[in-house]
């Protein structure tokens, strides 16, 4: 399998519920090492240019109130497999489909306030990673994890 980067963003709801650290913390616990995090609060051009794909949607305009309502927690995650595992971990867009176990299904409030975004390809993946983190900006480890 091959080592991939993905980009994980902690939405507004996420940091509000006080649960960043419970995320990160299934993403380390499931072989996703973060290699940047930065918490900031976006503004209306940079949610915009970032959800550009879904200009057209009737649900755009409130994505983009709500993605910039509050701070958000940006972070590069690599493992193996790092997309696909971290849509996974994620579970699915709208809380009430997703598995159990899932951060979607443990914590987001509805379809908007999900919580969490992940990639969905490897090639948006390389895209949405270099759209808010230049290279120097990731940084590269080994784990030495506790048993
Ligand atoms: N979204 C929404 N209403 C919808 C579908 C999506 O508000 O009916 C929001 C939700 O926050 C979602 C984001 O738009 O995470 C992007 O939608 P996408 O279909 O790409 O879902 P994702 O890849 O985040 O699971």
């Amino acid at each position: 399998m091959a080592i991939e980067r993905t980009l994980s963003i902690i939405k507004p709801d996420g940091v509000e519920k006080g649960i960043i650290g419970k995320i990160i913390g299934r993403f380390e616990e499931k072989g996703l090492k973060p290699v940047a995090i930065r918490l900031t609060q976006l503004s209306k051009a940079e949610a915009e240019g970032f959800y550009a794909v879904h200009k057209a949607r009737p649900f755009f305009a409130d994505l983009v109130k709500f993605m910039t309502s509050g701070p958000v927690v940006l972070m590069v995650l690599e493992g193996e497999n790092a997309v696909a595992r971290n849509r996974e971990i994620m579970g699915a867009t709208d809380p009430k489909k997703a598995d159990a176990g899932t951060i979607r299904k443990d914590f987001a409030t509805d379809i908007e306030k999900n919580t969490v975004h992940g990639s969905d390809s490897v090639e948006n993946a390389k895209i949405e990673v270099s759209y808010f983190f230049p290279e120097v900006q990731v940084h590269a480890y080994e784990w030495k994890k506790l048993a």
